[in-house]
């Protein structure tokens, strides 16, 4: 990986850390270099980097300061007269809270560090609130977390059902009554530190690309209550005309003869999709009437990405929710029907499988949009 191409480019910074933006830029060099794997001198930074070793060193130092690197003492086998000591990004200096409000049932929270591991979890049940009483259990959620954090809080990233602009104002989600929520304004001055708020899927993007060894040309599809989806291009997020790239749930698949949608349409992906329709068809079905379900099911997102994977030339898509529904027979419909109806010399090797971050998706990602708007590493 590059060091200035991915979700650095994708997410915008909200808050800058230093008023010069060359020099910001460079401490994110620098900060890249040891992100993915530490343990680098000074004079492999500036290699990696081609920053000069007086500049690095410089950087360094403020880094040092801020506490956001340590020294890991000298390399073993360095010739001697000449030790070089090593360094690492301190992944325990400052904490993230990442939260994921995709559940209809609860809004899930972690604290994390800044490796993206889970240190700890806190949830509060949304009880249908809606509006303002969604809001404020938002921001109960985060101050249960804030407490439960063991170093200075970095920043918050929210992972949001609906449309959610660049500003982190979520323009239309109706399961929680948002429209036009100023959400990451609001929640900024509340709690007077960095919060980054962004659509779900978006957010699982992130969190696939950063942890789950995602390629840089990814779609990822979520499938829950609805289906959503995101997209990732050349390793930077998709965000199209509307800030509604990706979702293409309430897209008519085949001849739009399926079941009637919520949005008055029929025939929409997520008729076929959507994982309470998937399960209450299942209850009602024998096992080799299971199967065909999910083939079918498969087959229509299937058809429904086919296209898109042409145009795109997508690597891999990826998918997140029930395992039990999506991993098997569901999955070999998708690569079935998307083989079919592609070209094998360009989409022969696309690869279509479950996301191994399981539920933390959404939180781990909301962690990247932090460490990537803050720190700009990915
Ligand atoms: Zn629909």
């Amino acid at each position: 990986m590059t060091t200035e191409s991915t979700t650095e480019r994708a997410l915008r910074p909200t808050a800058k850390r230093l008023p010069e933006h060359a020099r910001s830029h460079n401490l994110s060099l620098v900060l890249q270099t040891l992100y993915r794997d530490g343990s680098r001198s000074r004079a492999d930074i500036a290699r990696e980097t081609r920053l000069t070793r007086v500049t690095v060193s410089d950087l360094v130092a403020e880094l040092m300061a801020e506490g956001l690197i340590v020294e890991l003492g000298q390399r073993e086998g360095s010739r001697p007269g000449k030790p070089a000591t090593l360094l690492d990004l301190d992944r325990g200096a400052y904490q993230i809270i990442g939260i994921d409000l995709s559940d209809y049932a609860q809004f899930r929270g972690a604290v994390l560090d800044l490796g993206g591991n889970i240190i700890s979890r806190a949830d509060i049940p949304l009880a249908a609130s809606t509006g303002a009483d969604a809001t404020a259990k938002v921001a109960a959620l985060i101050e249960t977390l804030i407490a439960q954090a063991t170093a200075p809080i970095l920043g918050v990233g929210v992972g949001s059902p609906g449309v959610v602009d660049r500003d982190g104002v979520v323009l239309r989600a109706p399961n929680l009554g948002w429209a036009n929520e100023r959400l990451q304004a609001t929640l900024g001055e509340r709690f007077q530190i960095p919060v980054l708020v962004a659509n779900d899927a978006n957010a699982a993007v992130l969190a696939e690309h950063s942890f789950g060894g995602a390629d840089r040309d990814l779609m990822l599809i979520k499938v829950g209550h609805g289906v959503g989806g995101a997209l990732l291009l050349g390793g930077s997020l998709l965000y199209g005309s509307r800030f509604a790239a990706g979702e293409i749930g309430h897209v008519v698949v085949g001849t739009g003869d399926g079941a009637p949608c919520v949005c008055g349409k029929s025939g929409c992906l997520e008729t076929w999709l959507a994982a309470p329709r998937l399960e209450a068809q299942l209850q009602a079905a024998d096992a080799s009437a299971r199967h065909q379900i999910l083939r079918e099911a498969g087959k229509h997102l299937g058809l429904a990405l086919a296209p898109i994977v042409g145009a795109l030339n997508l690597a891999e898509v990826v998918l997140s929710g029930p395992n039990h529904l999506l991993d098997g027979g569901l999955t070999e419909a998708i690569i079935d029907t998307v083989r079919d109806r592609t070209m094998a010399e360009f989409h022969g090797d696309l690869t279509v499988r479950m996301t191994t971050l399981g539920e933390d998706i959404v939180m781990r990602g909301a962690a990247v949009m932090v460490l990537s708007g803050q720190l700009g590493v990915s």
